[in-house]
């Protein structure tokens, strides 16, 4: 049977159309459950993984005094007379070497980037500054006390947090537990994410097209962002618009993830069961429709999954647009927050029109565009399409996202306008 959608309906929960997204997530956000399994992980695999708790420092980076530059370390009262100063030269230092055991003896020693000063030095001059005959050294100016000299703690300081607890770790921070001298790292086991493409007139590539018959393509841009973003993901099979199959899917989903996004099925239409087969699995709906175009259909909800667990349902819309935006702007951050990493609002910047818009007032709307460089410095955003929510090429097309606000109706050429860079 059907969902019907009254304007407020207790088994779908709000349906404020103008709900914006920010609302929407400020109201989802705190109750979103973090996966607690936590497991260590040797940091060459520990990319997109989520660190499970902040890494301190234990002893200070760099441990000991260390030149940063290749040069001569000096003595303090070697220095006494005026520039040009000879001096002999009394040992050598390279990287790995202790520093330690040099003749204590006026004179300077032959150092190298990253090499431990040795105890007695407190400057360095770099070689650039010298001139030297193999058995002495000219400074040609003399260097302040610490002069190219790293101090021990000067990238981190003992007790200090290097890394905090829900960081995705990407390059850098892998780099950093590296640094911590860390084989390992604690990491929250990865969101498990399905994904399930909904409809009826849904081919797989490859297949021939029957008359009315599209390929799917959402399997792959969902399947896709996810596993960029960190999850793991289950690619149900595509399912026909029927509601006992629609409901096995969603079964399958639940009982062994964490999270499942449909696509397609949401919308008011006969053939939409999405909704009512979550709501049939005794799920519920906590949201469905926003202010936002494309994607004002979408669902956000959970199904009942194993052990009294919750998995999140996140209700896409078909249209390719409407499910890029969507997944971007509110499932990732829902998944993101139970993957255990902190919402942060994504940063926009300032682009100006390149046409005038005329719109009808009441949305928020992302609009495809490319940018170029404008005369005063600021990105020309152009639009790459029609506004389709169904017009693919425009997304493929584009470099970012406009962010035209609910209540904007007109704006001239050359306006400012937030836009949102694309992944
Ligand atoms: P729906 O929300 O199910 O009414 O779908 C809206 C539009 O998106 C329809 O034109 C669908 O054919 C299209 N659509 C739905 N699912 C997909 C998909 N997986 N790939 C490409 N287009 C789709
Ligand atoms: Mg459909």
């Amino acid at each position: 049977m059907p969902l019907t959608t009254p304007d407020d309906c207790a088994c779908c929960g709000p349906q404020d159309e103008n709900r914006t997204i920010e609302a929407l997530l400020a109201r989802l956000l705190p109750d979103q459950p973090v996966v607690q399994d936590v497991t260590l992980c040797p940091v060459r695999q520990a990319r997109g993984r989520v660190l499970a708790q902040d890494l301190s420092v234990a002893e200070p980076i760099p441990a000991f005094r260390r030149s940063a530059m290749d040069g001569y370390a000096l003595r303090a009262q070697d220095l006494s007379g005026p520039a040009p100063l000879t001096l002999p030269l009394r040992g050598r230092v390279a990287a790995g070497d202790s520093g330690q055991g040099l003749p204590e003896r006026a004179g300077a020693v032959r150092i190298f980037t990253g090499a431990a000063l040795p105890p007695d030095c407190d400057r360095v001059i770099m070689q650039e500054d010298c001139t030297t005959d193999g058995d002495s050294v000219t400074l040609h100016r003399l260097p302040n006390a610490g002069a190219n000299i790293r101090l021990p703690g000067d990238d981190l300081a003992a007790g200090a947090i290097a890394l905090t607890a829900g960081t995705q770790l990407g390059a850098r921070h892998l780099a950093c537990a590296a640094t911590l001298g860390l084989a390992n790292v604690p990491v929250r086991r990865r969101l498990q994410v399905a994904v399930l493409s909904t409809g009826s007139e849904l081919t797989e590539p490859g297949q021939p097209l029957r008359p009315g018959a599209i390929y799917n393509s959402n399997r792959f841009l969902l399947a896709t962002r996810l596993e960029e973003a960190g999850f793991d993901v289950l690619d149900l099979p595509t399912v026909r618009d029927d509601p006992a199959t629609v409901a096995a899917a969603l079964r399958r989903a639940a009982d062994s993830c964490d999270a499942v996004v449909s696509s397609g099925g949401v919308s008011v239409g006969d053939e939409d069961h999405v909704k009512g087969a979550v709501l049939t699995l005794g799920g519920r709906i906590d949201h469905w429709r926003l202010a936002i175009k494309p994607g004002k259909p979408v669902a956000v909800g959970a199904l009942p999954g194993p052990d009294g667990q919750e998995c999140l349902f996140l209700g896409l819309p078909g249209n390719p647009n409407a499910v890029f935006v969507t997944l971007m702007l509110i499932g990732l951050p829902l998944l993101r927050a139970r993957a255990g990493i902190p919402y942060r609002p994504p940063v926009r910047f300032p682009v100006r029109i390149a046409e005038e818009i005329r719109r009808k007032a009441g949305r928020e709307e992302y609009i495809s565009v490319t940018l170029r460089p404008g005369a005063d410095g600021l990105p020309v955003a152009e639009r790459t399409g029609h506004g389709s929510s169904a017009q693919q090429s425009a997304l493929v097309a584009a470099d970012a996202l406009l962010v035209i606000p609910a209540d904007c109706d007109h704006a001239a050429a050359g306006t400012l306008f937030p836009a949102l860079p694309l992944p």
